[in-house]
């Protein structure tokens, strides 16, 4: 006996719509229970090899680097500057909520002069202000944006900085980390240099893994560089060695459960197919924004852009941030996102991302927070919400 007091442990059933991690499919939970073997088995090598063609096709490239880095979301935009930035370079960086700052944060840590290029949180970044911003300047190593910029719920169009980026010879970099598996991310013909995930947003696997890619373009800048990456761990190179079918250089030891359950996900978006998986997110998201709306509820992002795998939505005068989230956990067992930074207590984010995106729980949402909305005296319509989002579920059903 140990003296000391401890639980068996025993967790609890969630449904989660916040900002990730999301559910995930019984198949993922699965593969997690499948025997342990040793991380440079051939059995292990083969998923392996699966996963990186699998991630070929989920980022949507013929790109040879395509692995998950053994980390979470933010080990892939370490990783990113790490690899592409030297002390010195000019990186310039678009901010529009929480995760753009963080890339800023990050990009000075490894010694990158950070231009940034911002935009009011809930706003995209503005084409013409990046291509202002590299007017006035010579040499830009990257240029980077957040894709789904999950403290706010923009979905930021890509294309016409990507092309502004090419035009100045500088690397385009994507944090994906809230979109790939949920809205389209085509790495190729997007020309995205350097793009990265999470795997428990709308890839739906649990934390720990952070898929990435890099082109040949990207990569040809690692053999100039005048160091060695700083990182021993999110050494791309490195990390390459180790991900090479038939070589399997050891470098760290691979969580091979975790492997197996990005496997499985990987695996279910192939089979619902890219084009239908990402359709099922814009119906699921333009429901639960046309319910919000109708329940008299303002969305917070602008409105061209808002993304399908995260909805911010504000939290109306007079109703209490913190009770609600605490009923929809303690009573609905729903865990929704709370405001980050200035937007604590202003709005909530409510995430449908990967296996957590179903017509189910875009209706329940609906209907528990028409009930708990009312209970703090916010009067909505009866039904509004949920018919509204129905019409919506209802026409692509039979389209
Ligand atoms: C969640 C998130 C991250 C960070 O991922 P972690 O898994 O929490 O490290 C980075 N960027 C965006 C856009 C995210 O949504």
């Amino acid at each position: 006996m140990s003296g000391f007091p401890y639980q068996e442990l025993k967790s609890p059933y969630r449904i989660l719509l916040g900002p990730g991690p999301s559910n995930i499919h019984p198949r993922v939970q699965k593969a997690m229970m499948e025997p342990l073997v040793g991380h440079l088995d051939p059995y292990i090598s083969t998923i392996m090899d699966d996963t990186a063609n699998l991630l070929r096709f989920v980022f949507q490239t013929k790109n040879e680097l395509a692995f998950p880095i053994s980390g979470t979301g933010f080990s892939g935009m370490d990783a990113a500057f790490g690899n592409f930035i030297e002390p010195g370079d000019v990186a310039v960086i678009g901010v529009n909520g929480i995760f753009g700052e963080k890339m800023t944060d990050i990009a000075q840590r490894y010694g990158a002069e950070v231009i940034r290029v911002e935009a009011e949180w809930g706003k995209m970044v503005e084409p013409e202000a990046v291509a202002a911003v590299l007017k006035t300047q010579k040499k830009v190593k990257l240029v980077a944006l957040v894709h789904v910029e999950t403290s706010t719920g923009v979905l930021q169009p890509l294309e016409e900085i990507s092309r502004l980026a090419k035009e100045h010879e500088a690397l385009f970099l994507v944090d994906t980390v809230a979109s790939l598996g949920g809205q389209e991310v085509a790495v190729d013909d997007w020309g995205i240099d350097i793009g990265y995930s999470g795997s428990q947003k709308c890839l739906s696997a649990p934390p720990g893994l952070a898929p990435f890619t890099a082109n040949r373009t990207a990569l040809d800048t690692l053999t100039k560089r005048a160091k060695k990456v700083p990182s021993f761990y999110l050494d791309l190179s490195l990390i390459a060695k180790y991900w090479t079918a038939g070589t399997k250089a050891y470098h760290h030891t691979g969580p091979v459960l975790q492997f197996y359950a990005l496997h499985e996900a990987l695996a279910l978006i192939a089979e619902e197919g890219l084009e239908a998986r990402v359709t099922r997110h814009l119906r699921n998201g333009t429901a639960l924004r046309a319910g919000l709306e109708a329940m008299g509820l303002k969305l917070f992002a602008q409105e061209e852009c808002r993304s399908n795998s995260l909805t911010s939505v504000c939290i109306p005068v007079g109703v209490d941030d913190l009770r609600i989230r605490q009923r929809l956990l303690n009573d609905f067992s729903i865990e929704i996102g709370v405001g980050l930074g200035a937007l604590k207590g202003k709005i909530w984010r409510i995430g449908l991302m990967g296996h957590s995106s179903s017509l189910e729980n875009v209706l329940l949402i609906l209907a528990v927070l028409e009930k708990l909305l009312a209970d703090e005296g916010y009067k909505t319509e009866p039904g509004a919400g949920l018919t509204a989002a129905s019409q919506i579920l209802k026409q692509s059903t039979t389209e």
